[in-house]
Order: C-alpha cells, then sequence, then structure tokens
C-alpha cells in the first residue's frame, strides 16, 4: 500500500532548519494539520498524492510515459518547512490549472519542450503561459500559506530560483514522446540571463496574488477539502500527537536513499 500522509508526518526528517527545535509544539501542530488538509483537497480534486520518498522518481517516470496520475511531493524534506512548501507550491499550481485535470493541465513535456504542433516561431509565447504558472507557485509560499493555515514561519521552496523555460540559449534536454525539446536558458550555463528573466517573471507573479485571488483560493481550497474529508482513506490521528514526534525518536536508523538520474 502506498505511502498515506500519515505515514509521512510519523516518520519526519532531520533538517537543517531545525524545525523540530526552534517551532512550538502549537506550531508542529498546525503543520501537520496543514498537510492533512492538503491531502484532503487534493483527494477532494480526484488528484493522488504520493507521500512515499520515491515519489519524484515515480513521477520522472509517469512524465516520461507522458501520462502523469499522480502528485508527488516528498523527497526527504523536513515536515514543516519543505514538505509543506512543495505541497503549497502544488496548491498554486492547482489554482492556475483545472484542477481535476492530470497535472492540472500542464502538458507534462514542459517547460524544456513543447507539443510538436506549436510551431518554433511559437514556442516562447506557448511556454511565457506556464512560467508564469511557476513563477507564481514560486513567490505564493508565504501570502497562501497563511491565508489558508495562518501559518507565518517560513516555508522553504525546492531550490534558490524556479524552474522556467526560456527559448533561445542552446541548452537542449530530453523530451517525451509527442513533444519538441525547445533551445533554452540554461541555469547553469547561461545563469546571468536565467536570473535576470525569472526575477521579472517573480517581480510579476507577485502582483497575482491580491487580496481578492487569495480569498477565491481560499473558497476553492475549502470546497474540494469537504469532499476530500470525507474519504480519508485511513483514519487520521490528531495533529497534536504527530507533532510532538521528534525526527530522532521517529528515525532510529539512517534513512534510505532513493537514487535517480535527473
Ligand atoms: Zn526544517
Ligand atoms: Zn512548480
Amino acid at each position: 500500500m502506498p505511502a498515506t500522509v500519515v505515514d509521512a508526518v510519523k516518520t519526519p526528517y532531520p533538517c537543517p532548519c531545525n524545525c523540530h527545535e526552534v517551532l512550538t509544539l502549537d506550531q508542529r501542530t498546525a503543520g501537520i494539520a496543514a498537510l492533512y488538509r492538503f491531502d484532503d483537497a487534493m483527494r477532494g480534486w480526484g488528484q493522488t498524492v504520493l507521500w512515499d520518498l520515491a515519489a519524484s522518481t515515480l513521477w520522472r517516470l509517469q512524465q516520461q510515459l507522458a501520462d502523469v496520475k499522480w502528485v508527488a511531493v516528498r523527497d526527504g524534506a523536513c515536515l514543516h518547512s519543505r514538505l509543506l512548501g512543495f505541497c503549497v507550491h502544488e496548491l498554486v499550481h492547482v489554482m492556475c490549472g483545472d484542477p481535476t485535470l492530470p497535472n492540472y493541465g500542464t502538458p507534462v513535456g514542459l517547460p524544456y519542450g513543447v507539443p510538436e504542433h506549436v510551431p518554433p516561431s511559437e514556442e516562447a509565447a506557448y511556454l511565457h503561459r506556464f512560467n508564469q504558472n511557476e513563477a507564481r507557485a514560486w513567490v505564493g509560499l508565504a501570502a497562501v500559506a497563511y491565508r489558508l493555515f495562518e501559518i507565518e514561519w517560513p516555508l522553504l521552496p525546492a531550490r534558490d530560483v524556479g524552474t522556467y523555460g526560456f527559448a533561445g540559449g542552446n541548452a537542449l534536454v530530453e523530451v517525451p514522446a509527442g513533444y519538441r525539446a525547445v533551445p533554452h536558458y540554461d541555469h547553469h550555463h547561461h545563469a546571468r540571463r536565467y536570473y535576470a528573466l525569472a526575477q521579472k517573471l517573480e517581480e510579476e507573479a507577485r502582483g497575482w496574488f491580491t487580496p481578492a485571488k487569495l480569498d477565491e483560493i481560499a473558497t476553492k481550497f475549502e470546497a474540494a477539502e469537504a469532499i476530500g474529508r470525507a474519504s480519508r482513506p485511513v483514519t487520521f490521528p490528531a495533529p497534536r500527537e504527530n507533532g510532538a514526534t521528534s525526527p530522532e525518536e521517529a528515525r532510529p536508523q539512517r534513512p534510505v536513499r532513493v537514487r535517480f538520474d535527473a
């Protein structure tokens, strides 16, 4: 049976931010309650969240098969800053697309490729809309976490900058069948160009989170949550119970490392 959100909160990982020590029990409890609510809402939209550690590998496999059925959030990161950060990032993606479609309607061969029917002259324009969504998911963590969960501690994104497909440049990566690789600016090889473009996109994205937009997000979230809560696959223990579990208690042995080629 695949791991559930309950398995994830029962086995927290140690982290450089030292969440377990820095946050109070009330805050940790709020963090776990937020993870439960995310899980409920995703189920309410008909999405399946993979809480397994191998989730990112499985997601890449699905991507290569161009058939995304699951949402992957876990990667060995700590619960309260990273895992919750991933979940809120995902929620913003949901809000930018159709919550009920695989990958919320975003074609899986993006952002370094486009569907074959898109002419080369329109690659940049095609990718721009999805880059905008990614930028929103990148900059919206604090605003959305506060509006939905009243969480005020900093949530961490996966890296220092979002994953964008900026046409131009000469980097190419493999894309799934049905897509064409787009020569793009890579964030290692064309760092200055990439970060300048990313910064512009992220500045614009901040303006998307108006009070009215945040209310709209909360309304949609709560509606999905109510549906998902009614069909939990297992009983969720009280959040406070697991909020007290420290990474050391939960994990007497070293975590198993999952390797995959990025
Ligand atoms: Zn942490
Ligand atoms: Zn994203």
